[in-house]
């Protein structure tokens, strides 16, 4: 499954106000390369990022910050939040 950079991406984290485990969605604007591996149709490259999401249950916004794993260009191959 892959995404295109520019969609809302939705993923699962734990809510540091309500402790709960949420699915927020966000988009990966404030990125940084940090990573490049050379393959058949490109770089693969891993960029780090923060987003600011809100959680869906008590309303608060708060950061997350994660690894996302772009190849080939503009598609997104795998997304983790620390
Ligand atoms: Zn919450």
């Amino acid at each position: 499954m892959s995404m295109n950079l520019s969609e809302k991406q939705h993923e699962e984290t734990k809510c540091p106000h309500c402790k709960k485990e949420v699915t927020v969605g966000f988009k990966i604007e404030d990125k940084e390369a940090v990573s490049y591996d050379v393959r058949e149709m490109g770089n693969e490259v891993e960029y780090s990022f923060v987003s600011e999401v809100e959680c869906p249950l008590c309303s608060k916004e708060f950061e997350i910050e994660g690894s996302v794993w772009i190849y080939p260009e503009e598609v997104i191959n795998l997304i983790q939040i620390r």
